[in-house]
């Protein structure tokens, strides 16, 4: 509501008041026209809601209803008093109307500032709600972030092809989590009070404070070891080393830290796990378990290689297949541990006969087959020839009595006795044929 300013809220009224007054006091025979102006003053109160002046007004209005009739000058009449007794009973009235008009204001006031007020605190809870999601979005964001950072790393150790590899991609991941604290990892046995502590329990050591920490004795760790984390490294469930962070500050590392500290150790092993049984499955598939030279199938393919290298340089290379004269009987007449007995010491004798950066495979039972590299059928014969020689001379116990094992070897040059692998196995197994017709332990070149 529109509020007056003081000086018109009391110089408006008075000034009405002192023109009535004066009004009255020279003419009192205009009374009845007059006395309605003071309406207009009492709405003029009710207005400027100056309340205690209205019920003097109110009282002073009506006291002169019923004196200003009897000094008018036509005396005490019943029709003036009528008249001023109903405008009394008008101002009266219009008081009753305008102060339930004004409680009525009132109420729907107090209401709407309850409201207000109710709304306000509604904005406040609302905001205060805000206030703690938006932190927690941030806290939210900062852990995605670092679990992105963190399956970046896993990913990057997870794909290192060496354990030597991961265990320094570890580290780095370890530093660039823990900017200046120190951090080492160690293999094998555990060196002190600390890896003896995470071996025995098989948990994890986080140390806040190494100088409140009751568990250790003041003065176990170093200075520099304020802050201190020890890990355990698994490897197929067996430990294998620790991984340890410390700093010189107290309160550096918190569970938290720990748990991904954890996480990362517990991947570091699982990628060394891979790669020991990525290694093993393809050691398995390219080498022969028994006699430890390669398979078939890696001939096979290290054929293919050869063929492309010695066309490329156009030099020649050749193949030697061997076989194990009368193997049958030292199966049957000394059992199948003898026969075994018998390939290992013959794989023995090949993958010595051949310098590295040629190769021996065991074609398949008693079969062998090398590749020469840079050699001609001449030179393969002349190595297949030691060969036969060196197994030729080693000394064997069947039963409790010595004895002998020979070897039939036939020998094809690239490109000369074919220019495909197939061709070229099936050139050096005809010469073994022969070899073996011609009475066995010989070597056939041609
Ligand atoms: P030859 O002089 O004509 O080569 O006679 P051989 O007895 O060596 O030839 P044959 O092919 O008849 O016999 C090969 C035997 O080798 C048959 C099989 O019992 C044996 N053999 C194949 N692989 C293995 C193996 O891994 N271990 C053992 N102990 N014996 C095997
Ligand atoms: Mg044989
Ligand atoms: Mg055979």
């Amino acid at each position: 509501m529109l509020r007056p300013n003081a000086f018109a809220k009391v110089a408006g009224p008075a000034a009405i008041l002192l023109a009535l007054g004066w009004t009255l006091w020279l003419w009192p025979a205009h009374f009845l026209w007059v006395y309605p102006a003071s309406g207009l003053l009492f709405l003029w109160f009710a207005w400027s809601g100056e309340r205690e002046i209205k019920y003097i007004f109110l009282f002073l209005a009506t006291a002169a209803g019923f004196v200003l009739p009897n000094l008018s000058p036509q005396g005490n009449s019943p029709l003036l008093m009528a008249g001023a007794i109903a405008e009394v009973l008008c101002l009266w009235l219009l008081f009753y109307a305008l102060s339930s008009f004004e409680t009525s204001c009132a109420a729907a006031q107090e209401r709407a500032d309850e409201a207000g007020a109710a709304a306000a605190a509604k904005v406040r809870g609302l905001e205060d709600e805000l206030a703690r999601y938006r932190l927690h979005l941030d806290s939210t964001l900062a852990r995605i972030r670092d679990k992105g950072a963190l399956s970046a790393a896993m990913h990057d150790m997870g794909s290192a092809s060496a354990p030597d590899e991961v265990k320094a991609r570890l580290e780095t991941l370890l530093r660039k989590y823990f900017p200046g604290a120190a951090v080492e990892l160690r293999s094998g046995a555990p060196r002190d009070f600390a890896d003896h502590w995470v071996a025995e329990r098989k948990i994890p050591l986080l140390v806040r404070n190494s100088e409140a920490d009751t568990r250790f004795a003041r003065g176990q760790f170093g200075a520099e070891e304020r802050s201190f984390m020890a890990l355990p490294l698994y490897l197929f469930g067996n430990l294998v080393g620790f991984v340890r962070a410390s700093a010189p500050e107290p309160d550096r590392f918190k569970s938290e830290d720990l748990r991904g500290a954890e996480l990362a150790c517990t991947l570091a092993g699982v990628s060394m796990e891979n790669i020991y049984l990525y290694d093993k499955v393809r050691e398995m598939a390219i080498k022969d378990g028994l006699t430890g030279l390669y398979t078939h199938r890696a001939f096979q393919g290290r054929v293919e290689e050869e063929i492309l290298r010695a066309a490329r340089a156009k030099v020649p290379f050749s193949v030697i297949m061997a076989d194990i004269d009368h193997f049958k009987s030292y199966n049957d007449n000394f059992g199948h541990q003898a026969g075994d007995a018998v390939l290992k010491a013959v794989a023995e004798v090949f993958s010595s006969g051949v310098r590295d950066i040629d190769f021996a495979s065991r074609y398949g039972g008693e079969e062998f087959a090398m590749i020469v590299t840079g050699a001609g059928r001449q030179q393969a014969a002349a190595a297949a020839e030691k060969m036969r020689l060196a197994l030729e001379a080693r000394s064997f116990t069947f039963g409790g009595k010595p004895s002998r094992v020979t070897a039939s070897f036939g020998v094809a040059e690239f490109p000369a006795d074919g220019a495909a692998a197939s061709q070229l196995v099936r050139a050096a197994d005809e010469r073994l044929y022969r070899a073996k017709e011609g009475g066995r332990n010989r070597v056939v070149a041609q």
